[in-house]
This record gives structure tokens, sequence and C-alpha cells, in this order.
């Protein structure tokens, strides 16, 4: 390293030009030599060396040339390396570099793509579970908000579990676990693949139902509940579940779409459970119906 931190004093910023100047230097070994020999012998000038001299100085120059394009072209990989990383570094993708070298620079290539696609497999992990409910295996709300865009034409469902304190008081915790577990599994069954769900609180599940307007998001939303309702048990006794809907629409953020969903889902409840009740947008404010 000393020659490298040595010329790092001169040219801080481009490894290019340290190559350069050894490759400067070393090239001109042999002219300065003649040089140094030519002044050292003077009467030697006098006969034909003076064209020796100009020819070694034309052939060195040339030489010095070729050196440095040559040197800049066969520099090029370790570039490539560098500006690879920085693109994953800022963008999070980088294209793979070449392969199939085999000399330190070809393996330092080799290294560096096995390298960003460990690194890009431990990020997806990491972001899948930090976007996963380890319980249900279903999104949780990070991962909801991640799928569904604020403004994407569509239907919300709030979807909550009946009485299901009294689950967990009657049979105790682990049963109301595979309750939820249950649950998540006849919902997503019930699913179309694009539709998104996620368990967004203790027994409270969201869908979003992209592209549905409000009569096939009621239908949607009454396919899921009868679906639990005929479905769902904890050990042998039924347990369902009330929805509410709300209708994306523009200038509606998502959080205000949930919140609609979820004023639909309380009027569920109040009307006594087991029903799809549709958060309805009234002149003046919020009605339910
Ligand atoms: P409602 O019909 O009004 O929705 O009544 P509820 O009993 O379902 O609602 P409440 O909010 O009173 O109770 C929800 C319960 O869900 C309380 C909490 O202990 C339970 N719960 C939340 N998360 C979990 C979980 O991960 N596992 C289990 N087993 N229970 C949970
Ligand atoms: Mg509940
Ligand atoms: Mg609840």
């Amino acid at each position: 390293m000393w020659l490298y931190s040595a010329m790092s004093g001169v040219f801080p910023r481009s490894f290019m030009a340290k190559v350069f100047f050894v490759a400067f230097v070393g090239t001109h070994v042999p002219l300065l030599a003649l040089l140094g020999w030519a002044l050292g012998h003077p009467h030697m000038l006098a006969g034909g060396s003076l064209h020796v001299l100009g020819v070694a100085l034309v052939a060195t120059l040339l030489g010095t040339g070729a050196t440095l394009l040559a040197l800049h072209a066969i520099l090029k990989p370790i570039y490539r390396v560098e500006e690879t990383i920085r693109a994953f570094e800022t963008a999070g993708t980088a294209e793979p570099l070449p392969f199939g070298y085999h000399d330190q620079v070809g393996r330092l290539m080799s290294s560096t793509n096995r390298l960003i696609l460990a690194v890009d497999d431990r990020i997806d992990i990491e972001r899948r579970a930090a976007e996963t409910d380890p319980l249900t295996g279903l999104l949780n709300r990070r991962g909801f908000d991640a799928r569904v865009a604020e403004g994407t034409p569509g239907a919300m469902l709030m979807l909550d579990i009946d009485g299901f304190k009294a689950v967990n008081d009657r049979y105790g915790h682990a049963v109301g676990d595979t309750v939820l577990r249950d649950a998540a599994v006849i919902l997503t069954g019930t699913l179309r693949r694009r539709d998104v769900l996620a368990r967004l609180g203790g027994e409270e599940f969201g869908v979003f139902l992209p592209g549905l307007t409000i009569g096939d998001a009621r239908e949607a939303a009454e396919r899921l509940r009868s679906a639990v309702a005929g479905q769902l048990r904890a050990e042998q006794e039924p347990v369902t579940m009330s929805v509410g809907v709300a209708i994306a629409r523009a200038g509606l953020s998502r959080a205000a779409l949930i919140a609609e969903a979820d004023r639909g889902l309380y009027a569920a409840k109040q009307g006594g459970r087991n029903r799809v009740c549709m958060a309805v947008v009234a002149q003046g404010g919020m009605a339910t119906a």
C-alpha cells in the first residue's frame, strides 16, 4: 500500500493517473539513460548518434502513448466494479459484471456479482419479513400499504371476527390463534389472485379489491362473509365475521378509505354482526346503509 498511499497525496482522486504516472516514468527510463549517456559523451553527438537519439525519442513517445491507451482500456473492469457497486447502493439494482475471467480482476468482478446477489436476497428476505404477519403468513399493515397505491380504483373491505374475545376466553389463546389462521386460509381461498388481503390488527383483516365498483364489492364482501360463516369453527362452534365496505375514489387517501370501511364495519357490528355494511357518503357527512 505504501506506493498507493504516497501517490494518493499527488493524485488523490484518480487511480488511472497513478498508473499512468508509473507507466510514464517506466517507459522513459531507456530514453533518459540514452540521453544521460549522450551528454556524457558529447563527441558522439556529432556523428550519427543524434539520429539514434531522435529515433529513441519518437519511439519512446509512441510507446508511451500506446501504453497509456492500453492501460486506460485494461483498467476498465476496475472502473466497472466501482460503477456497479455505486449503482447498487443508490438505485438498489445493478447490471451484473462480466464473468468467466480468472485473474484477480476477474475474481473481483465475480465476487462483486455474488456479493450483490447475496445482499439483494437478504434485503428481499428482510423486506418480506417486515411485511408479513408471522401468525397467519398474510401481509401486515406495512405490506398492505406497500401493495395498495393511494388512489387505486377499487373497493376496500374491513373484516372483523365477531365475539373473538369470547372464543379466547372459552377455548384458550391457542384455539384463538388457530381460528385466525383458518380465517386467513378461508379468505385467501375465496379471493382472486390480484386482491390484496392483510391482517391489519388482532382479529381484523383488510381486503383491497382492485377495479371493483359498489355492486361487485358488496357481492364479494357477502361471498367472504358467507364463506367464513359456513367454514370457520372454534372447536365445533361456528365463528362469524362482520364486514365494512368502502369504495376508493379520487382525492380519498388510503387511510381515509380504510377509516370509511371501518365505519361500515362499525355499522355491521351495531346491526347485529355477521353482516355486510357499506359506508355511504351522504352530502354534509357520512351515513351508513
Ligand atoms: P366484536 O364482535 O365486537 O368484534 O367483539 P370481539 O370480542 O371480537 O372484539 P374485542 O376487540 O373485544 O376482542 C378482540 C380480541 O382479540 C381480544 C384479543 O385478546 C384478541 N386477540 C388479538 N390478537 C390476537 C391473537 O393474535 N391471538 C389470539 N388468540 N387472540 C387475539
Ligand atoms: Mg372482533
Ligand atoms: Mg376488532
